[in-house]
Formats: C-alpha cells, sequence, structure tokens
C-alpha cells in the first residue's frame, strides 16, 4: 500500500503544495521510507496528525482508485478522531459566521454533526431520491456518485435553507466534487451565503479539488492524498 499524502498546506504556510512525501507502510517498507512518514507527520498539528496516522495505519486500497476507510470513518466510525476532525474543522472556519452545516446523506452525516456541536448549529442533510416530484417544496439537483457509478437526484426541503444562512458544506471525501457540486448548486438555488467546504480526505489526484478552489470557494481538506497504489 502506497500513499503519498500533501503536506498540510492551508495550515502552514512554510509547505509548500509541492512538496510531496512518499509514505509506505506494509512490512517490507525500507527504513529510508519509515523515516520520510515520522518526518512528514510531526510536522503537522494534533489532529491532522490522528488523521494522517490512522489513514496509513487502517486505509486499504481497492481497484477503482477508492480508498477504503470503513475501520474509522465510513462504517465503523472511530468518535474521538472524529471529534479531533470537528474541532479542526470549526478551527479553520472560526472566522465565519456559519449558521447551517450541510452535507450528504449517508457517510456525511456523523461527520457533520459532530463538528455542529462546535459550531453550535443545526446539520440539514440532502437526500438522495431515485426520483423526484418536483411539488415546489424542494431544492433540487443531480449528483452522480463515485462510487456506486449512478445519477441521484439530490433533494432538499425548502424549510431548511434560506436566503439568511451562512452555510458549511462537509464531506468525507473528496474525488470528482460531483457530490460538492450538487451541494453547492443547492446552496445557489437557496439563496444562502456558501462560507465554505470542509473535507475530510481530498483525493488530490482527482480533479475535484481544483475545480471547486477555481470556483473561489474556500475548500479546507484534512489530508490530500496525492497518489496511492497498490503493492502486491
Ligand atoms: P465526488 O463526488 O467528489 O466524486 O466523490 C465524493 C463522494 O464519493 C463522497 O461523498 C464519498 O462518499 C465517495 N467517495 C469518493 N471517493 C471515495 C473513496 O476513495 N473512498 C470512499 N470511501 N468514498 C469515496
Amino acid at each position: 500500500l502506497l500513499f503519498i499524502l500533501q503536506p498540510d498546506v492551508f495550515l502552514n504556510s512554510a509547505y509548500s503544495r509541492n512538496c510531496n512525501y512518499s509514505v509506505l507502510s506494509g512490512s517490507s517498507v525500507p527504513d529510508s521510507y519509515r523515516q520520510l512518514q515520522t518526518n512528514y507527520i510531526y510536522k503537522g498539528e494534533k489532529s491532522m496528525k490522528l488523521l494522517k496516522d490512522r489513514i496509513l495505519k487502517d486505509g486499504v486500497v481497492k481497484p477503482g482508485n477508492i480508498l477504503k476507510v470503513d475501520s474509522f470513518l465510513n462504517h465503523q466510525m472511530d468518535i474521538t478522531l472524529i471529534n479531533e476532525i470537528g474541532k479542526e474543522f470549526k478551527r479553520r472556519f472560526s472566522d465565519c459566521p456559519i449558521t447551517k452545516i450541510l452535507t450528504i446523506e449517508a457517510s456525511g452525516i456523523g461527520i457533520a454533526c459532530i463538528a455542529a456541536q462546535y459550531f453550535d448549529v443545526p446539520v440539514v442533510f440532502a437526500k438522495k431520491a431515485q426520483s423526484v416530484n418536483l411539488d415546489g417544496e424542494m431544492y433540487t439537483t443531480k449528483v452522480e456518485s463515485f462510487t456506486h457509478k449512478k445519477v441521484y437526484d439530490v433533494i432538499l426541503s425548502k424549510k431548511f435553507l434560506g436566503p439568511e444562512d451562512h452555510v458549511l458544506l462537509i464531506d468525507d471525501f473528496l474525488a470528482n466534487g460531483c457530490a460538492l457540486l450538487g451541494l453547492i448548486d443547492i446552496v445557489k438555488k437557496s439563496g444562502a451565503t456558501l462560507e465554505g467546504a470542509g473535507i475530510v480526505i481530498e483525493k488530490g489526484f482527482q480533479h475535484g479539488g481544483q475545480e471547486i478552489r477555481d470556483m473561489g470557494i474556500r475548500l479546507e481538506s484534512l489530508a490530500i492524498v496525492d497518489s496511492m497504489t497498490e503493492i502486491p
């Protein structure tokens, strides 16, 4: 299993986006690589270190560029870790007048709920629906699922988001950006102000992050994986 994780460019401006560290794990890993891993991790802040350590320790690369983090984020949830993630989102967006956190079902919900305790705001989640009755009471958009390769209608009741809101988007992964672009479209339709997006794991080798940043949206990813390769 090979990960190349980016240093946290948002936490410490001394880090350059081009400065990558190779991080290998597994029994046949040369010591030189282990050294790089240590150098890298101890430059991060506490919550980042916890997250990067955990990705390196328990992340599994699956065919199709899928990073499985089922043991701590997507199936079993490590609440101590997610609590640190929630605090870190609050730290990064502490200057924003957030009134609502918006996420998409299902895997973003738990993370958003824990983060929301630090912002003291409600969480609202967009629901995936197979078909939509356009009755005027819902904001609707379409999202292509990266993991399931399906297009979903995504809906949100107009009751729960409006022009008075300042929104922080939260999700577990950012890959091609479809989920986030769907949420951005809903915020636009609601007339609310989009303050930014917080992502736990960004796959930096896919185009979503670039696209969102190019739109001028403030995007904070707590770990950026630059590449991943299965080592047999
Ligand atoms: P995007 O819409 O940015 O292409 O993909 C983001 C969504 O797909 C996330 O909400 C996440 O649920 C899922 N996803 C994308 N890539 C991965 C991955 O490598 N691992 C996991 N577990 N989920 C992913």
